[in-house]
């Protein structure tokens, strides 16, 4: 058992195989939750797990479970996943790596007929990109019970189209109830997705603490009128109101440690050249490990929208409808003693993105294991982690299930 290792061309074939659903003439993947390019991630994935002797079950927000049974199948499984979907100008490692690394997991223990102590369980979780539908990390999120199930279900895209409807239409819309999974510890392999890994020269991070997020949506109402004919001191011009929040919550993100804001979405009303924008729509994202700092910055955006809402004599709506708290990994040390055991670089190290294990660590001692990628460079078509790095991280995910496997049998 001690020398067993995946097998890395298997695994690199398999990342290859995915990356074609959605592919991008830069090479990267356009594989939105929910779209006939996710079924047919989500159809190889099933049918690989089934060859690889697992039974499926999918839940009603669409997250997939592929069991592997083991000698006592009583007792909670070891599990592990991530996610199939991507951004509109993904790369072929984000979430799907995570999934990958379960399967080639699944299948050196198939291929060698080994019995572990307690069943492995190998997830996809629904929309973890928070691209296509909102909130991000939503299969998850509903699993662990932070969101109400037909509330995510009734989420809606651009078009109008309704996420539950969607699973039904792709055949993921299940019957098993979230949360129901019998799982006693849960780890996520994943690129790192930061420059930090590579930098460093470290195979392996440990991840230990998952960082805080804070989303808004905010809407700034003005007042549209001619460009030509209005003077300045009678104008509500939605646009220089918008430019000095998001140049404040950039002041915000450099006044305090480990801040980050960011805002990446945008809609201008009418968007007319010779118009005074009355009506703006844009998102804003605020991050920090700790929770303390994340609510005073919060705190500070608050102000400042109110502020200037005061002074333009405009209204601003400031929708803060997603929190995710700060997370620890707390079993963190299952990833350290198979990392040392296989002789892995390896460096402690926090999650700067949100992922679904973050979610998992609400129910179970959960872990995550990073493995570099190319210039930290991510959510972009070139992103890139090369075949040794994979298999690393891979081999890691292994190890760590069957150290986990065996504690979770010792303990009953
Ligand atoms: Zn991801």
């Amino acid at each position: 058992m001690q020398d067993l290792r995946v097998n890395k061309e298997r695994l690199w074939d398999s990342l290859m195989e995915i990356a074609q659903f959605g592919a991008t003439e830069k090479g990267g993947c356009n594989r939105l939750a929910g779209t006939d390019l996710d079924k047919q991630a989500r159809d190889l994935f099933v049918s690989w797990c089934k060859t690889a002797g697992c039974e499926i079950t999918i839940d009603k927000i669409g997250n997939i479970f592929a069991r592997r049974p083991g000698k006592n199948n009583d007792l909670p499984a070891v599990g592990t996943g991530s996610h199939l979907d991507t951004q509109p100008t993904g790369g072929k490692f984000d979430g799907v790596f995570g999934v990958l690394a379960g399967v080639e997991v699944l299948r050196t223990l198939h291929e060698n007929k080994i019995e572990t102590p307690t069943a492995m369980e190998f997830s996809v979780w629904t929309n973890e990109e928070g691209s296509r539908f909102q909130p991000a990390m939503q299969g998850s999120g509903v699993y662990a019970g932070r969101f109400d199930l037909e509330t995510e279900l009734n989420k809606t895209d651009v078009d109008g189209i309704r996420l539950g409807d969607e699973l039904k239409r792709i055949g993921y819309l299940g019957d098993a109830e979230p949360g129901s999974r019998n799982v006693g510890a849960f780890f996520e392999t994943h690129i790192e997705q930061g420059p930090i890994l590579e930098d460093a020269d470290k195979a392996i991070g440990i991840v230990r603490l998952g960082q805080g997020i804070r989303w808004y949506n905010i809407e700034i109402i003005g007042q549209e009128s001619h460009s030509g004919t209005t003077p300045m001191y009678l104008r509500k011009d939605a646009m220089v109101a918008s430019a000095e929040i998001i140049s404040e919550i950039e002041n915000i993100a450099h006044r305090h440690e480990n801040g980050l804001g960011t805002v990446g979405f945008m809609q201008v009303y009418p968007n007319s050249r010779n118009t005074i924008p009355g009506n703006i729509k844009f998102s804003a994202d605020l991050r920090n490990p700790k929770p303390d700092v994340l609510l005073a910055m919060h705190e500070e955006l608050t102000a400042f929208c109110q502020s200037v809402a005061d002074k333009r004599g405009l209204e601003i709506n400031l929708d803060p409808f997603w929190y995710f708290a700060p997370v620890e990994f707390n079993a963190s040390d299952d990833v350290k003693a198979a990392t040392e055991k296989l002789g892995y670089s390896h460096m402690d190290i926090y999650a700067g993105a949100g992922h679904d294990a973050c979610y998992m660590a609400d129910l179970v001692p959960a872990g995550m294991i990073f493995t570099p990628c190319e210039g930290g460079i991510s959510h972009n078509e070139v992103e890139y982690s090369s075949p040794e790095q994979c298999e690393a991280g891979a081999n890691v995910l292994l190890h760590t299930m069957l150290e986990a496997s065996h504690r979770l049998a010792s303990v009953q």
